[in-house]
Order: structure tokens, then C-alpha cells, then sequence
């Protein structure tokens, strides 16, 4: 009994002891915190209020103090590249790579961060010769995406194709990608008419990516160039099966293959069958103009009308009042003119391809998206509704 009162006694020192350690931990704490330089603060507050101007001279200051510090000088260089101080940039990695402070296992990082400033100071070729330099180091991967980016921009597809090939990984098989790299190459060659070669690099973009209808509107162009009009037509009908939705730009083509073989009236009604399945395609306009021009103007209208009724759009509301402008009276028409106008107008404003990336918009079709870079996010129907 006596021995349990007497552990009792001990018990306010242990409540001392963990009083003492916390003490201790929090003058260690303070101590850390005095050692952080008052001009950090001052750029991470500048930082958050957007001031990049005096965020990059507080931090130059407490990088000019503490020159050992790596991580702070990362930021100061990705800091001056953001503000297009690109000089600052350049000069300030350079300083890092000259001092015998750094440790080799930083090195490719800081080259790396070089390669970024030269690129974006618009020298490109040095930026290259760094990445390629970088490909086997601890920055490969980085490099190499890089490099990616930069063969796209320089349009250099062959290159493209070998990098994007050399990334390939269970995330990301870049098989669609380089199908579209393999389609630049067959334009290029179609436009110079080297149909071979051209044929040859169609046939290994759908090697890469079996549903790229890119690849499948480049192969009826070529087999159209080269008088094979049924093998165009086969093709572009291809796309049915690979993306629906980008039916309506071979639709033309499609069209005119028929007439070349002189059955316009078959290229109609494929046409036709394709509005009824697909009725989100852009098919009212091209109907309207082919059928007018072999089955007569009465045709036409009543094609148009059953269409625009089944799903109105803009553009087909304006066909249809523009078909029957001449049978209107005087008073009519002037009431229709104005009608016309004003759907003219918005339609300009709302017929517009989108980029399903980052909603980039634009009157012109672009296979490669040039805010985002991002391949076939382009809507190939012109939205009315988005
Ligand atoms: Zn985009």
C-alpha cells in the first residue's frame, strides 16, 4: 500500500518532463523559422497576389543570400520564364550548371529547365540539341516529351513518329497519334502527287489506328487522284464503321465520286439514307444543292422541309426560307429578307466547330487543335446548340 502512494508522488514530474520536451520542440520550431529569410515570405506573398514582379526580385534577393538553395532556384527560373524574362532565365540556370555546388544527380534537371528557357526564347534548335543530349540520363522521360512537342510544332513528322513510338507505355500507346503523324506524311505526298508513297503511309496510319478516319478520307482522296473511283468509294463508306459523325465530310466527295461514274442519282439517295440514320450530320445544304440540280427545285424543297422538320437546325431553316423567297409576294419576301438576315447572323456566330479538349472554336476544321494541341478533338458537325 505504502509503494503505490509513493509512484503517485512521481507523477507531476512526468507532466514536467513532457512539458519540458514540447518547449524544446517549439524553440527548435521557432528557430527554423527565424532561419527562413524574410524576403521568402514577401515572395510568396507577392506570389499569391499575383505580383510576379516583386515576388521574382524578393526571391532573386533570398536566392542571392542563400545560394545553395536548389529548389528556391527552380522556381525562381520557372518564375522568370513565366514573366517572359526569358534572359534572366537562361542566365540564371547557366550560373547553376557553372557551379561546382551542384550534385551531378541534379544536373540533367537543370539542363532540362535550360532546354525549356531556349524554347521559349524562340531557339528551338538549342532547346533540341539539350533534350537529345538529356535521352539517356534521369530526365529521359521528360526529354522525350519534350522533344515530342517540339517535332509536332517543327512539323516534323518522322521524327514525331520514332519519339512517340519510343514513349509508348501501358498508359499511353500513342497509336493514335502517330496514325495522325502518318496522315501529315500522306497529305504532304498527296499534294505532291506521289500517290505510291502516299497509298503506303495511309496503310500504316490505320496500321497504327484502325479508326482513324483521317487515314480513311486521305485513301479515297488517293484512289480518287488516281481514277479509282470505286475504291474511293469504298473508303470513304469506310467511315461508317470507324466514326460516324465525320460522314458528313466525305460527304461531297462521296458525291461526286457518284457522279463521275455518272450515277448521281445513287450518290443521293446514299446520301439521304445517311441524313435518316444520322440525323445529327450536316446533310441538309448538300442535299438541297444536288437535289435541285438533277431532280428539280419542287424536289428539293420538299427534301429540305421533311429534314428540317424531322430536326430543326439553322442552316436548314434558312435554306428553307431562301427556297421560297421566289414565290412570295412583295410583302412576303421583305418579311422572309428580314427573317433570313437575322438567322444569318447568328449562324455565323453558332455554326462553329469545337474542340471537345478545351472548347477552342473555330469557323475552320482542324484535325490538330492549335490551342491545345490535343489530335481529332475537333467536332466534325458544327455545333448549333453548344
Ligand atoms: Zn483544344
Amino acid at each position: 500500500m505504502d509503494l503505490d502512494l509513493w509512484w503517485l508522488l512521481l507523477l507531476p514530474g512526468f507532466f514536467l518532463l513532457g512539458w519540458l520536451a514540447a518547449r524544446v520542440d517549439m524553440r527548435a520550431v521557432l528557430k527554423q523559422a527565424k532561419s527562413i529569410p524574410a524576403g521568402f515570405f514577401r515572395g510568396l506573398d507577392a506570389l499569391v497576389e499575383d505580383k510576379t514582379d516583386i515576388a521574382a526580385q524578393a526571391l532573386t534577393e533570398v536566392v542571392r543570400q542563400q545560394a545553395s538553395s536548389l529548389e528556391l532556384q527552380f522556381t525562381l527560373g520557372k518564375l522568370y520564364r513565366k514573366r517572359g524574362e526569358n534572359d534572366r532565365a537562361i542566365r540564371l540556370h547557366q550560373s547553376m550548371l557553372d557551379s561546382a555546388d551542384l550534385a551531378d544527380e541534379h544536373r540533367d534537371a537543370v539542363y532540362f529547365e535550360l532546354a525549356r528557357d531556349f524554347r521559349k526564347a524562340g531557339l528551338v534548335d538549342r532547346a533540341e540539341e539539350i533534350l537529345v543530349k538529356l535521352l539517356n540520363g534521369n530526365m529521359a522521360l521528360q526529354a522525350r516529351r519534350a522533344l515530342l512537342d517540339i517535332y509536332q510544332q517543327d512539323r516534323d513528322w518522322s521524327k514525331a513518329i520514332d519519339t512517340a513510338r519510343e514513349l509508348l507505355s501501358d498508359a499511353h500507346s500513342f497509336q493514335h497519334e502517330v496514325a495522325q503523324f502518318y496522315c501529315e506524311l500522306a497529305q504532304g505526298e498527296l499534294f505532291r502527287s506521289s500517290l505510291d508513297s502516299a497509298r503506303e503511309l495511309v496503310d500504316k496510319a490505320l496500321q497504327a489506328n484502325r479508326k482513324c478516319v483521317r487515314a480513311s478520307l486521305l485513301k479515297g482522296d488517293i484512289e480518287f487522284a488516281d481514277g479509282h473511283i470505286e475504291a474511293a468509294i469504298a473508303a470513304w463508306q469506310n467511315i461508317e464503321k470507324q466514326n460516324f459523325d465525320y460522314l458528313s465530310m466525305a460527304a461531297e466527295r462521296l458525291f461526286d465520286a457518284y457522279e463521275k461514274l455518272g450515277k448521281p442519282a445513287e450518290g443521293i439517295a446514299l446520301l439521304r439514307g445517311y441524313q435518316k440514320t444520322f440525323p445529327q450530320l450536316e446533310l441538309t445544304d448538300l442535299l438541297y444543292q444536288k437535289t435541285a440540280a438533277y431532280e428539280g427545285e419542287t424536289k428539293a424543297l420538299e427534301a429540305a422541309r421533311e429534314s428540317v422538320h424531322a430536326r430543326p437546325t439553322l442552316s436548314g431553316v434558312y435554306r428553307l426560307i431562301e427556297a421560297q423567297m421566289g414565290a412570295l409576294s412583295l410583302e412576303g419576301r421583305m418579311d422572309a429578307e428580314v427573317a433570313r438576315a437575322v438567322l444569318q447572323k447568328h449562324a455565323q456566330r453558332l455554326l462553329v466547330h469545337r474542340c471537345k479538349c478545351c472548347n477552342f472554336r473555330s469557323r475552320a476544321f482542324f484535325w490538330h487543335c492549335p490551342a491545345c494541341g490535343e489530335w481529332e478533338s475537333f467536332t466534325p458537325n458544327r455545333s448549333e446548340t453548344h
